[in-house]
């Protein structure tokens, strides 16, 4: 097994990990459907974007 020359302090270690966060995703409504999306991306859940549909779902399709 490996054994490493010098043990890395708490604090070099933790200095480390200080860019280890994590962010949110950024996310907006969509005001078609209500539903959580990213901005400037077409609607998951419906299909929409920029007031009109863009991308056909089921339901849109069936209907
Ligand atoms: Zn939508």
């Amino acid at each position: 097994m490996a054994v490493p020359k010098k043990k890395v302090s708490k604090s070099r270690r933790d200095m480390r990990r200080s860019h280890h966060a994590l962010t949110r995703p950024n996310v907006s409504e969509c005001p078609n459907c209500g539903e959580v999306k990213r901005p400037h991306h077409v609607c998951g859940s419906c299909g929409h974007y920029d007031g009109r549909e863009v991308i056909a779902t089921a339901a849109a399709t069936t209907a």
